[in-house]
């Protein structure tokens, strides 16, 4: 994808700080990061949500994910972190080329907010939206 910024990087006609690099994924420093050390873990191919990415890329991604993760939470000195892919623009995602976000988390830092949880309003609705997903799952 020609406009695409993270093809750009993948196909290195735009810098990046990259910790880590394979066949299947890179993964580079958020140059705009919400925490310090936010990294991102991208596939180099181009796929915008991550239902459109082939699972073998995904699971090359989540094989690499635990040490990244774990090499940023030490890096950091953070007590926890969030990975957090936003997939889709209503979901926040501004870039469309699928990635992962791991992002630093500190007590009290404020970062990301509280979610507002929700309640059925009909107690049947969570039985039937389970069922037509288990649907689609078969
Ligand atoms: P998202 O909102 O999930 O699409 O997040 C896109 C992320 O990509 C943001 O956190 C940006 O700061 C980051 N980003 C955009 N361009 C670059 C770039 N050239 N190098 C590194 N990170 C970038
Ligand atoms: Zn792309």
């Amino acid at each position: 994808m020609k406009d695409c910024v993270f093809c750009q990087i993948v196909a290195g006609k735009l810098p990046c700080a990259k910790v880590y690099e394979d066949d299947d994924i890179i993964s580079f420093m958020d140059i705009n990061p919400i925490a310090e050390a936010h990294t991102l873990v991208i596939s180099k191919g181009h796929y915008e949500y991550v239902h459109q990415c082939p699972p073998e890329i995904l699971s090359s991604l989540a094989a690499k994910l635990p040490d990244i993760a774990d090499a940023v939470f030490q890096v950091s000195g953070a007590e926890g972190y969030n990975i957090l892919c936003n997939s889709g623009r209503a979901a926040g995602q501004v870039v469309p080329h699928m990635h992962y976000h791991i992002i630093p988390r500190f007590s009290g830092d404020g970062l990301l907010g509280e979610w507002v949880v929700k309640q059925y309003d009909n107690p049947d609705k969570m039985e039937d939206l389970c069922q037509r997903i288990r649907q689609k799952l078969n």
